[in-house]
C-alpha cells in the first residue's frame, strides 16, 4: 500500500533541528567474515567475536521493531552488519519486513561474498535494492583491504548472480584511502561504467574507536571527481530526493552514473533522516554515537511503549557530528571521543 493511504500516526516525531524520522539501518547481525581495516580490524576484533545468538534481537522482535518506526514516520528500510548474508534464515526475515505495510523502500548493504549462494532467494523473498561494497578490482588489494579474507571473485560472481536473479542497478561503495586503494578508482570506474550498476566513492571516516583514523588517509571527493573527469568527462546530476547522501554525477558519454559520498569534506547533517539500529536492539541516533539506547524493554512493553520510546529518543536528538568535526576539543588523533563500532551498526 502507497505510504500516503496509510493512517497517520498521533504525532511524527522531530528532532530538536527539526528533522523527521525517514529512514531505518536496522543490523540484523554483528560478525563479519571479513576484517576490513578500516571497520574491524583483525588485530583489534577477535575470531569468534559477536553476540550470542538469545542477545541477538530474533525475527518477531524485528519486526515489530520495524513496524513501530514505520508508524513514525519511516518509510525506507535498509538491513545490515556485521555481514547481514551470515543471518540464517535471512530470506524468511526479509518476507516479513517486504510485507509491512508502509515501507517504500527496502534495501540490504552486504560485503557480495555469498551472494553468489543467496542472490536469488533475497530476490524471491521481496529484497528490491542492493548494495555491495567492493574497495578494488586487484586480488591482492582486496585481499588486504578485507584483512585477508575475501577473494574479489567471489564478489564480482556475487554481482552477476544479483543481476541474473533481478537486482537491476546494483549499488556499488567503495571506500578509498589514500596510498592504499587510490590506484584502484579508475580501474573500478572502467570496469562498471556502462554496466548500469552506480559506483559511489566513499570518503574514509572516522567511524568507531579501533581503525587508527587520521585526515592524511582521506581523499577528498573533490580530487576523485577531477581524477575521473579527466579521463571520462562529469557531469552534475540533481539529487533523487531530499536526504541522498551521493552527489550523483553523469558520464557525458552516456555510460551511467556515479556517486560521491563526502561525509568528511560536505557533511549533510542537516538533511539526517537516518535512524541506527544494532542487532542487539539499541538505537543510534547518529553514526558517531558513543552509546546506544536500548529499545527492547519498550518493545517487550508493547506498541505504545515502542513508539513513546523512539519519540522520546528522536525528539532529543541533536546529533550533526560530520558538521562540527574538527571543532569540538580533540584529542591528539584528532578525535574528541570514542564512536560505536561501524561493524556494530552497519553504516
Ligand atoms: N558488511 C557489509 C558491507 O561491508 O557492505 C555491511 C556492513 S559495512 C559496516 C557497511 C558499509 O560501511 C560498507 O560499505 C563499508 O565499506 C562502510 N564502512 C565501514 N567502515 C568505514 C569507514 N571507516 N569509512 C567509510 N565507510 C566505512
Ligand atoms: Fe565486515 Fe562490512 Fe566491516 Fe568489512 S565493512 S569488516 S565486510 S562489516
Ligand atoms: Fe547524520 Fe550523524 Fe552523519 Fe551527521 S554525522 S549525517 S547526524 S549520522
Amino acid at each position: 500500500m502507497n505510504a500516503q493511504f496509510l493512517p497517520e500516526p498521533v504525532a511524527l516525531p522531530r528532532d530538536r533541528l527539526s528533522r523527521p524520522l525517514r529512514d531505518l539501518r536496522l543490523s540484523v547481525i554483528d560478525a563479519c567474515n571479513f576484517r576490513c581495516p578500516y571497520c574491524m580490524p583483525e588485530d583489534r576484533v577477535a575470531d569468534g567475536h559477536g553476540l550470542d545468538s538469545a542477545s541477538r534481537m530474533d525475527f518477531d522482535e524485528i519486526e515489530a521493531l520495524v513496524r513501530g518506526f514505520v508508524r513514525l514516520g519511516v518509510r525506507k528500510l535498509r538491513l545490515t552488519g556485521g555481514e547481514p548474508l551470515l543471518r540464517r534464515r535471512l530470506p524468511e526475515l526479509i518476507a516479513r519486513l517486504a510485507a509491512i505495510e508502509g515501507i517504500d523502500d527496502l534495501a540490504l548493504t552486504t560485503n557480495g561474498s555469498l551472494l553468489g549462494t543467496h542472490a536469488a532467494a533475497l530476490r524471491v523473498a521481496g529484497l528490491r535494492r542492493l548494495t555491495v561494497s567492493i574497495d578494488a578490482l586487484s586480488p591482492a588489494v582486496f585481499r588486504r583491504l578485507s584483512g585477508g579474507r575475501g577473494d574479489v571473485g567471489d564478489v564480482l560472481a556475487g554481482i552477476d548472480a544479483a543481476q541474473a536473479a533481478g537486482f537491476g542497478s546494483i549499488k556499488l561503495n567503495c571506500v578509498v584511502q589514500r596510498g592504499i586503494n587510490d590506484g584502484e578508482v579508475l580501474p573500478l570506474v572502467e570496469k562498471f561504467r556502462g554496466s548500469g550498476h552506480v559506483l559511489r566513492f566513499i570518503e574514509y571516516m572516522d567511524v568507531g574507536s579501533c581503525n587508527g583514523w587520521l585526515r592524511e588517509h582521506v581523499v577528498p571527493s573533490s580530487e576523485l571527481r577531477e581524477r575521473i573527469h579527466a579521463a571520462w568527462p562529469l557531469r552534475a546530476l540533481d539529487a533523487n530526493y531530499t536526504g541522498e547522501v551521493a552527489a550523483r554525477h553523469a558520464f557525458v558519454d552516456g555510460a551511467g552514473e556515479i556517486g560521491f559520498v563526502s561525509s568528511i569534506s560536505a557533511p549533510f547533517c542537516g538533511d539526517c533522516h537516518r535512524a541506527r539500529v544494532s542487532a542487539d536492539g539499541r538505537l543510534y541516533t547518529c553514526l558517531f554515537a558513543g552509546q546506544g539506547s536500548d529499545l527492547r524493554g519498550a518493545l517487550h512493553a508493547g506498541p505504545d511503549a515502542l513508539e513513546g520510546r523512539i519519540a522520546g529518543l528522536w525528539s532529543g536528538r541533536a546529533d550533526r557530528y560530520s558538521e562540527l568535526r574538527g571543532r569540538a576539543p580533540a584529542t591528539t588523533d584528532g578525535r574528541s571521543r570514542r564512536h560505536v563500532e561501524m561493524f556494530l551498526i552497519g553504516g
